[in-house]
């Protein structure tokens, strides 16, 4: 994926704006017939909506996508239901879900492709359909890096999107990925809460600037909360959206960091199983459960996929006593961390930070694991 900002004029940002929303209320009336037929599948919501929607001034594609959208979030909505993700039955959230239909925000994204968006990489413009008419020429900013992976790799659809006021489309980018080379050795990574990651090496990347925004909305959430009005609403929204970018751009930087440093030294990746951390999470406070199972698998998606493309493996492995476990002589006993962040182990003496000490049994474990998945 590629994400670049549009720049365009007043008018045409009026236009974007009356195209999203109209997308997005053509959807909501798709949305209503899928809930009143139960008719969900693209193929037979279309037979049901597609001349509405023409007749409303969508062009071809845009109604196909429209259509597409509202049946891509049936099956996401169901799929979801069926994992529990709202609730058991009976649940209010599962009730409320089930008892109307999906509505759109007016802003959502909508998908275009290649007959109603048209990329002009070197001028760095795009032609887009829009509901008052194609624009030509509308400008967008990207770095040398995305625009070279535009211009090679880019294909499929690019979803158009307004955030805080600004357009932005992210473009499908199919970049091949590299062979993955046989590694020398693989560089643990323990994911945490003081530090969202630690490597065997020693290298701790503190989660401090990411604690403190979300302690800092923690408390203003509380306040807001106790308000609710619709102000209060909209500003709790935006700024939950702006954690949720915060903790993504950390994400990004670390797995950076995380994917250089194996690459310059020729290892593998060794990560804990996601399985392992939601279960660990648990065990803390309720309220961080959700938050940090969902960073931590944001995080192992970012290494995973930026590992992928650098040619690095990547194992994942069961975490299970990597924290009690000694990484010198594998003595594993509770008492080997006398606090939070000291590993001083009871029978050899070894001493080290625990976080770096789980990391390293988690490369050791990459490195046997590797070694039987590849014995043959
Ligand atoms: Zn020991």
């Amino acid at each position: 994926m590629v994400q670049v900002k549009l720049l365009p004029t007043p008018e045409q940002a009026a236009a974007l704006e009356a195209t999203l929303r109209g997308c997005n209320q053509a959807a909501d009336l798709v949305a209503r017939t899928a809930f009143t037929t139960q008719i969900t599948r693209e193929y037979d919501l279309r037979k049901h909506t597609y001349t509405v929607l023409k007749a409303r001034g969508l062009g071809a594609q845009a109604a196909q996508h429209v259509i597409k959208k509202v049946a891509d979030a049936c099956t996401t909505l169901k799929a979801n239901l069926r994992a529990g993700n709202l609730g058991p039955p009976g649940s209010p959230r599962r009730t409320r879900a089930e008892s109307k239909p999906i509505a759109f925000r007016p802003h959502a994204a909508q998908p275009y492709d290649d007959r109603c968006l048209s990329w002009q990489i070197e001028a760095r413009t795009v032609s887009i359909w829009t509901v008052r008419g194609r624009l030509r020429g509308v400008a967008f900013t990207a770095s040398a890096a995305q625009l070279k992976t535009l211009a090679l790799y880019r294909k499929g659809e690019s979803d158009l999107l307004c955030r805080d006021g600004m357009w932005f489309l992210i473009a499908t980018c199919d970049v091949p990925d590299r062979p993955v080379a046989v590694p020398d050795g693989f560089l643990g990574v323990d994911l945490g809460i003081a530090n969202i990651a630690t490597t065997g090496d020693g290298a701790r990347h503190s989660g401090k600037g990411l604690n403190a925004v979300r302690h800092r909305n923690r408390e203003l959430r509380r306040r807001l909360q106790a308000k609710a009005t619709t102000s209060a609403k909209r500003l709790l929204k935006k700024r939950r959206r702006a954690e949720a970018r915060f903790a993504a751009d950390t994400n990004h930087v670390i797995a950076k960091r995380i994917v250089t440093e194996a690459e310059r030294t020729g290892r593998g990746i060794a990560l804990e199983d996601l399985q392992g951390i939601r279960e660990r999470v648990r065990l803390r406070k309720p309220q961080r459960v959700t938050l940090h199972a969902w960073s931590f698998a944001q995080l192992g998606g970012f290494i995973a996929y930026k590992a992928r493309r650098a040619g690095i493996a990547v194992i994942h492995v069961d975490p299970a006593y990597t924290s009690r476990q000694c990484s010198a002589c594998g003595h594993t006993d509770r008492a080997n961390r006398p606090e939070q962040a000291v590993f001083s182990c009871t029978s050899c003496g070894f001493a080290e930070h625990a976080d770096v000490n789980a990391a390293r049994n988690i490369a050791a474990r990459g490195v046997a694991g590797w070694a039987v998945s590849h014995a043959a």
